[in-house]
């Protein structure tokens, strides 16, 4: 689950990271009425950032720079409602604008074949990191915390040395090792600080202090442990979640979109797994993950057909269904009740074995569905009736 740039920073603040101050707005004149409180307080202009599930909104423009109401309310009534890589923009972030010095890069991600957490730090923030990684790949700096131990004194010494942050070495330490901290806190995937910046700030007596504070922030919680977070459900944008992961959530089916054109509907994660790799095997590439789960009844397969057939790339479908605590009649009741509603005709090959494997054979021959045997056939099928149906599109 993927947070809002204003929720993230929450639970940065949450934390104790230095995170400028902020307010939501969802409406031009509440951005105006925000923008006028922070001018009012003596900053002398306000940025305002929409707040959309996307990376690289400077870039579209959705990040931008006001120094009066009127100006601010020109602004938001620009970002609100604007189209940024297919994400409408709903809200808006308001706050005092920044005077950065100089931006970097901070992320914490989670490193599954080191079992660890990673810290990749540059000091060339603000833009693309994956620009970066790709042309100046000894630009990133990366370090290893322990998952338990957190990031030790040392290594995050190291990391700001590295990443040129030596004359704000305090801040810079506390930000490293909160990055892992909220990492653990919130059972995240990855907390990413970018830019991290070095902004000129008004002191205590008028003259100019510099200091380390995220000026942006994006995080990714492991949906798997969100059952260990109550109050971050919460936090879900309904708004901003791919429609199919929406639809498989409420339906309570496990579903990864892919890129191929071959739908698989199988139960149990295993199978599914191993259907796919069969689908490879056979020359075709699956359109998804979905497993239906153990005991899935004929709505929830009706449910699982429509989310396959929501993707215009899917040409053929694969079912595979191994009955244990699930009844293959049931789910082939499912199928042809979802073939009743289905909008489009693709064809679909589907074998049915275990639990009322009998019952869901004479179900399917009534039906006239394609039917396989063995797995190996079940794959081979889906496969050629994919070709077919790409080469005569
Ligand atoms: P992203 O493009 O979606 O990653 O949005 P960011 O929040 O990272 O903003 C993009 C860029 O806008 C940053 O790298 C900064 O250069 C600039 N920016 C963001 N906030 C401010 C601010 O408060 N003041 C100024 N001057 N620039 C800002
Ligand atoms: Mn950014």
């Amino acid at each position: 689950m993927k947070l809002q740039e204003a929720d993230a920073k929450s639970l940065l603040v949450a934390q104790g990271l230095p995170v400028p101050e902020w307010a939501v707005a969802h409406t031009v004149a509440e951005a105006r009425a925000a923008a006028e409180r922070y001018l009012a307080a003596g900053n002398d202009k306000v940025v305002i950032k929409a707040q959309v599930l996307v990376g690289g909104r400077g870039k579209a423009g959705g990040v931008q720079l006001a120094g009066s109401g009127d100006e601010a309310e020109q602004v938001a009534s620009a970002i609100l409602g604007m189209d940024i890589k297919g994400m409408t923009v709903r809200k808006v972030l308001v706050g005092p604008a920044a005077d950065i010095v100089a931006e970097f890069y901070l992320a914490a991600v989670l490193d599954r074949a080191e079992r660890g957490i990673l810290l990749m730090g540059s000091a060339e923030g603000g833009v693309e990191i994956e620009t970066v990684a790709e042309t100046n790949p000894e630009a990133i700096i990366r370090v290893h915390a322990d998952p338990n131990l957190g990031l030790l004194d040392f290594q995050a010494r190291e990391l700001a040395f590295a990443m040129g942050l030596r004359a704000h070495l305090k801040d810079a330490l506390r930000i490293a090792k909160g990055l892992v901290t909220t990492m653990r806190a919130y059972d995240a995937d990855l907390v990413e600080i970018n830019p991290l910046a070095i902004v000129r700030e008004a002191g205590p007596d008028g003259t100019p202090v510099e200091r380390l504070v995220c000026l942006d922030a994006k995080i990714t919680l492991d949906d798997s442990a969100l059952a260990r977070h109550p109050g971050l459900e919460d936090l879900r944008d309904p708004d901003e979640e791919a429609p199919e992961d929406k639809a498989a959530r409420e339906a309570g089916l496990t579903f990864i979109k892919l890129d191929g054109t071959i739908g698989c509907m199988v139960n149990g994660a295993g199978l599914a797994m191993t259907t796919m790799d069969l689908v490879k095997r056979a020359g075709g590439e699956p359109a998804n993950f979905l497993d239906i789960g153990g005991g899935a009844r004929a709505d929830k397969v009706a449910a699982a057909m429509a989310l396959i057939l929501s993707d215009p790339k899917v040409n053929a479908i694969l079912v595979n269904i191994f009955g244990g605590i699930t009844r293959g009649d049931e789910v082939a009741q499912g199928l042809i009740e979802a073939r009743a509603q289905q909008t489009r005709d693709v064809p679909m090959v589907v074998r049915i074995v275990g639990t009322n494997g009998a019952e869901a054979a004479v179900l399917l021959e009534e039906a006239h569905f394609e039917t396989a045997a063995s797995l190996d056939e079940a794959a081979e099928k889906a496969v050629a009736a994919s070709r077919a149906a790409g080469a005569a599109a």
